[in-house]
């Protein structure tokens, strides 16, 4: 900054040198021409400051808007009417003869008179540089005052400064003392008031009433009109003249300048503040070249590159990535049309972090129509996008949700999630399903919450109809209860069947106890055996149902202990045989055991027995008659039963008889379940449950094939237990 204004002071002190050699050249050649008659001298002299001193006056009027100090203003319009009244003085100078009757006395009281204005005028200019004067003002009171001076000179009322024979007047020597006096006054002002101007301006100045004072100095010597302080008087006069010349133009050209650069410099900081104390980048570049004109302190902050980074970087290839930089040679396109654009991208940082912005674009076009800069405004989006994505994921919310929700207005469809939709097959818009018809009008009629159970495609809904307070819809909340449904269906039946299953031993054993109590003197003992194993017979039965129970909800609270040892299934197999040959015979069924003597396994016992139990009870019954019964034991099995491939044994129970339905077969395990097709036989539906719990807790998995009418497989996986 300060090399500039120091080269600018520079340059124009060199141009003032050379205008200041061409003025010395025709001072010079001026000062020549007294060597061939004064009064030519003294014509150029005077001529030479009044074109100097019209100069300075056209000069000063017309920069009088540029400048702010009015000293110029005053300088150029009093020394037009100075010059006005030197011109004067030049044709009344003696030897002219253009005034006729008034002898050496009139250019000398002109002389004075414009040395008292000019000297009044020096003064009254520094005094007032600050004070706003109206031109118009001051061109009025400038001639009022020369023509008084004019015709007070004219008409002989001015005093005399000159008179023939006798020489210059006292009053002419002692003006000449005061309007040195004024000046030496108005180089104090000048000098108190340097700091508020510029340097050659104030030089110049100083230069320029020094010279005056040097001819006002020289005057006081004068003589004769033709003598050398009057040569001398008259060159300074002219110096004086120049120099105020030279501060004019000076001024009057490079003030501007300045004035207007110290603007420019005060509005640059003012933008440059504004956009630094901006929390949105800003980022000007030049495309043809990927220049970084412009940018802010938050495009620092937020890319986290360095101002020397930003400027040995390709705007915008830099920044963006592939995608997002045609997503902003569109955005241009489109700015070019239609003056500015708005477009979303991901901000690369130094760190290669991503940051989301919105930009609003703008280009700034040469006369051409070619795109010279591309001035960009972004803002951070990232808290935006998260609340937005907030919100839609909050909008999905329902939609997601597996039960059915819908809104309803007016019997007509507001709202409804993709379960709802399936359920009902109906969308948005269309009329509520029928089936809630007469619920959701109670509900709009009492505004109060009701629910109700309906059954939809074979499966169980509960929904809850809420009314929304002051607003004419309701939000209805469905629930699948199928589940609940069926299992309390189950335990109804199973409360069934255990009354059931338990009345019959029971009646069985009051019977024999009846028949004892009746015939007890007269008991064959035939009768006696009959009882004893009827009554014996019926409350293993019982026992049976109870440890069943007894069992699951053991299994239930995970209170079972597994008691684990070696065992061989071979004997365990051939003692159920035994115990199940009684039942087998009476419908001619034949088991046939395929199992190598020496496995040996390892598990609980007792609880493995009851396994087979329930496998082979379940044979029994479901069977043919004249059937065959199939066990089959292989070791290291790593076939379809063993989708893992442990190391352990597959136990597979073959059986032809009743078969299992599709429908039924993915529910046999399930507590209580009991297929369509045995509603003949007696039976809890508990087996097959306690078998599964026994086996998984041994680890291992049990699997079932079948078709209705035909063969049914189980298939029990052991993987190989050895660390308990
Ligand atoms: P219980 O608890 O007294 O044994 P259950 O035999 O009915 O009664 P589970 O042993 O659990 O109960 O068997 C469940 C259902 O699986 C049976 O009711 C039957 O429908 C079906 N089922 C089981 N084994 C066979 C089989 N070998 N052949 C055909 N159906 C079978
Ligand atoms: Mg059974």
């Amino acid at each position: 900054m300060w090399s500039q204004e120091e080269k600018k002071e520079l340059t124009s002190r060199v141009k003032c040198r050379s205008s200041l050699i061409v003025f010395a050249l025709i001072l010079f050649l001026t000062y020549l021409t007294h060597f061939y008659s004064f009064l030519l001298f003294h014509t150029i002299a005077e001529l030479f400051s009044v074109v100097i001193a019209f100069g300075i006056f056209i000069i000063g009027w017309n920069t009088r808007k540029n400048i702010e100090s009015s000293i110029f203003l005053v300088l150029g319009v009093s020394l037009l009417f100075v010059g006005s009244i030197d011109l004067i003085h030049t044709l009344a100078y003696s030897g002219m003869n253009i005034f006729e009757g008034y002898d050496a006395n009139l250019p000398t009281q002109l002389w004075i008179a414009a040395r008292y204005l000019q000297a009044g005028s020096f003064l009254m200019a520094f005094l007032l540089m600050y004070k706003k004067i109206n031109p118009n003002h001051l061109v009025i009171g400038y001639t009022v005052i020369s023509t008084l001076l004019v015709v007070l000179i004219f008409n002989r009322i001015f005093p005399d400064c000159y008179i023939e024979g006798t020489g210059l007047t006292p009053f002419k020597i002692i003006s000449e003392y005061i309007i040195i006096g004024i000046l030496a006054v108005s180089i104090i002002v000048l000098y108190k008031n340097r700091k508020e101007l510029n340097l050659t301006t104030f030089r110049l100045k100083i230069f320029s009433i020094l010279s005056l004072i040097i001819a006002e100095v020289a005057f006081t010597f004068y003589i004769g009109v033709y003598d050398l302080s009057n040569l001398i008087g008259h060159i300074f006069k002219i110096i004086s003249f120049y120099f105020i010349y030279l501060a004019i133009v000076q001024k009057g050209f490079e003030d501007p300048l300045n004035t207007l650069f110290t603007r420019l410099k005060q509005s640059e900081e003012f933008i440059k503040t504004a956009l630094n104390t901006q929390m949105d980048t800003f980022f000007v570049f030049n495309p043809k070249n990927g220049k970084a004109i412009r940018w802010n302190k938050a495009f620092n902050e937020i890319s986290g590159y360095t101002d020397k980074e930003i400027l040995s970087m390709k705007a915008p290839d830099s920044y963006y990535n592939q995608e997002d930089l045609e997503k902003a040679e569109k955005a241009i396109r489109n700015a070019i049309e239609t003056g500015n654009t708005t477009v979303q991208m991901e901000l690369i940082t130094k760190e290669g972090k991503k940051i989301p912005f919105e930009y609003l674009g703008s280009v700034i076009i040469d006369d051409h129509g070619d795109i010279n800069y591309i001035v960009s405004v972004g803002r951070n989006i990232t808290q935006r996008i998260q609340a937005e994505e907030e919100i839609k994921s909050l909008a999905k919310f329902p939609s997601e949700n597996p039960n059915p929700v819908l809104r309803v207005s007016n019997e007509i469809v507001l709202y409804i999630n993709d379960a709802g939709q399936k359920l009902f097959n109906i969308e948005v818009g269309k009329k509520m399903p029928p089936s809630l018809n007469n619920v959701v009008g109670e509900v709009f009629h009492t505004q109060i919450i009701h629910q109700i159970e309906l059954e939809l495609n074979n499966q169980f809904y509960s929904f809850t109809i809420t009314p929304i307070t002051e607003k004419s819809y309701l939000n209805i909340y469905g629930l699948n209860i199928t589940e609940r449904i069926l299992a309390e269906r189950r335990i109804k039946n199973l409360v069934s069947t255990i009354s059931h299953e338990l009345r019959t031993p029971i009646t069985v054993l009051m019977m024999s106890l009846d028949l004892y109590r009746q015939k007890k003197t007269s008991l064959t003992p035939e009768l006696q055996n009959y009882i004893i194993e009827t009554g014996e017979k019926n409350l293993s039965l019982l026992k049976d149902l109870s440890e069943d129970i007894l069992m699951l909800s053991q299994i239930d609270e995970q209170k079972i202990e597994l008691n684990f040892e070696n065992y061989n299934p071979l004997k365990l197999l051939q003692d159920m045989e035994l115990f199940f040959a009684p039942f087998a015979q009476e419908k001619n069924i034949t088991f046939e055991i395929n199992i190598s003597e020496d496995i040996n396994m390892k598990g609980d016992i007792k609880r493995i027995d009851q396994v087979f139990r329930i496998l082979l009870d379940n044979a029994i019954k479901y069977s043919h008659e004249n059937t065959i019964i199939k066990i089959i034991v292989i070791e290291n099995y790593k076939g379809r039963f063993n989708p893992k491939g442990k190391n352990g044994t597959l136990y597979q129970f073959k059986n032809s008889g009743i078969g299992i339905s599709k429908d039924d077969l993915p529910h046999i395990f399930e507590r209580f379940y009991r297929a369509s097709n045995v509603s003949e036989t007696s039976g809890t539906g508990l087996g097959l449950s306690i078998a599964k719990d026994i086996i998984e807790l041994h680890q291992g998995e049990i699997f079932v094939e079948s078709k209705l009418g035909n063969e049914t497989t189980f298939s029990i996986f052991f993987p190989r237990i050895e660390n308990f």
